[in-house]
């Protein structure tokens, strides 16, 4: 009798005889002292060495081609250059973007905080002078969009993930019935943790919520992923811009992307574009706290990757990398649940995650396990607001930095917490 086919039907005796032996290789791990790590998405030193290049490209020549000394202050909004490659990656037109320092989670922070004190419209439309502000996040999603919310003391309205995005009727609903909900969080691509890539009718109803919503409503459309695809033809994510422009609501729309995944993660480039009007109201509230970004390193960027050409030339070689590196995690799960009902995952098609579902009520019990037996997982309930999986079963699994060898080591571990915590869940549902 085989577990992955039939762990429901199993006599008490055979559940037994499978704790035991998934015990026993449980054991026979922790005797290895295991030390791996499948938790954050970042590159790997492999990867990071595909932009060594940087250093030392400028060759003592620091002016951009219009003349700009980019070693001394000034360039609130960034090089030329550099914009325009961000411009094209967010597929916007390049007096819609600027160009910051290394994080565009720091931008999206900067934005959020913008909205709330100072207002995109102007002191009246600041969401502080609400009593109530909400945000939607569809779940699983990416932690740290959670914790600008926390720490802003915004509510979070969870939205599930379907195949497509996320459950839009639902989005509808809640923003055509809660005036307090000023912003929703979106990876459009390759979504953090699902690898989901947003269909065009979800981007173009996420482009139309402005139609529908209170005043000053946001959409923050982090596309960390727009180009870090896995396979040769990648779908393409529709343009939301576009859409919102043919609805008028450009302005509801804030785009964040970066190079930290393409090339250093510590040293790279972050984007934001919106219409013109946001930017301005941005620039105005950055400019009190910056006179300029680090240019030198724009520069540099825009020197390493001149176009998109280059630019997909280069994302390639990642690829080459980290393909490898989701297979033999791709593999083990297929080998030890497909076709079960032992645990759900995805496939993706570019980005840094596989997302795990495991039965309910196990993803804390299988990271404790693993974590006890040398292999750290993100903590479970990290892709849901608040640290809270309701139903306690989604698992992030971050393949990037651990070598092929690790991994394959690392996801046998795994495979045998999920069994092995599953048969203890099955023996205490029968007690
Ligand atoms: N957005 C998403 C969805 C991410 O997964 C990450 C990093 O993992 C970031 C943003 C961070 O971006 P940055 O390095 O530009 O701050």
């Amino acid at each position: 009798m085989n577990l992955k086919e039939h762990l429901n039907q199993a006599s008490p005796d055979q559940l037994q005889h499978w704790k035991q032996e998934l015990t026993a290789e449980y054991q026979a791990f922790q005797n290895q002292s295991l030390n791996l790590d499948l938790t954050r998405g970042k590159p790997s030193a492999e990867q990071l060495c595909l932009s060594d290049s940087l250093d030392g490209i400028l060759s003592g020549t620091y002016t951009t081609a219009n003349g700009t000394d980019v070693r001394n202050y000034g360039g609130l909004d960034g090089i030329d250059e550099i914009k325009q490659l961000g411009a094209e990656i967010l597929g916007v037109a390049d007096n819609e973007v600027l160009a910051a320092g290394n994080s565009s989670l720091t931008l999206m922070y900067q934005a959020v905080m913008h909205a709330y004190l100072f207002g995109f419209s102007g002191p009246e439309s600041a969401w502080k002078n609400k009593a109530e502000i909400k945000f939607l996040c569809p779940v699983p999603g990416y932690d740290r969009h959670f914790t600008i919310c926390e720490q802003l003391d915004i509510e979070m309205l969870t939205v599930p993930m379907t195949p497509e995005g996320p459950d839009m009727d639902k989005v509808e609903r809640l923003i055509q019935t809660d005036s307090s909900i000023k912003g929703m969080w979106c990876v459009p691509k390759y979504s953090n943790p699902t690898g989901v890539i947003y269909s065009n009718q979800v981007v173009e109803r996420i482009a139309r919520l402005g139609k529908v919503s209170s005043p000053n409503f946001r959409v923050f459309w982090d596309n960390a992923y727009a180009v870090h695809d896995l396979v040769d033809e990648p779908p393409q994510l529709a343009n939301i811009m576009n859409y919102a422009r043919a609805y008028g609501t450009e302005n509801q729309i804030i785009q964040f992307t970066s190079t930290s995944k393409i090339t250093y993660a510590g040293a790279g480039v972050a984007f934001m574009a919106s219409s013109e009007k946001n930017l301005a109201s941005f620039k105005e509230a950055l400019a009190a706290c910056t006179i300029g970004p680090d240019k030198v390193n724009q520069l540099r960027h825009a020197k390493l990757l001149p176009d998109m050409d280059v630019l997909r030339a280069h994302m390639k070689k990642h690829a080459t990398l980290i393909k490898p590196r989701f297979d033999i995690v791709l593999t083990h799960l297929e080998q030890a649940f497909g076709s079960s009902t032992l645990g759900q995952w995805n496939t993706p098609m570019g980005g840094y995650f596989i997302s795990f579902d495991t039965r309910p009520g196990l993803a804390k019990k299988i990271v404790q396990l693993a974590a006890e037996a040398g292999v750290k997982l993100t903590p479970a309930g990290a892709t849901f607001p608040y640290g809270e999986d309701p139903q306690d079963k989604n698992i992030r699994i971050a393949p990037t930095v651990p070598s092929v060898a690790q991994l394959d080591t690392a996801m046998r571990v795994f495979v045998n917490c999920v069994k092995l915590a599953s048969v203890q869940q099955e023996i205490s549902r029968r007690d």
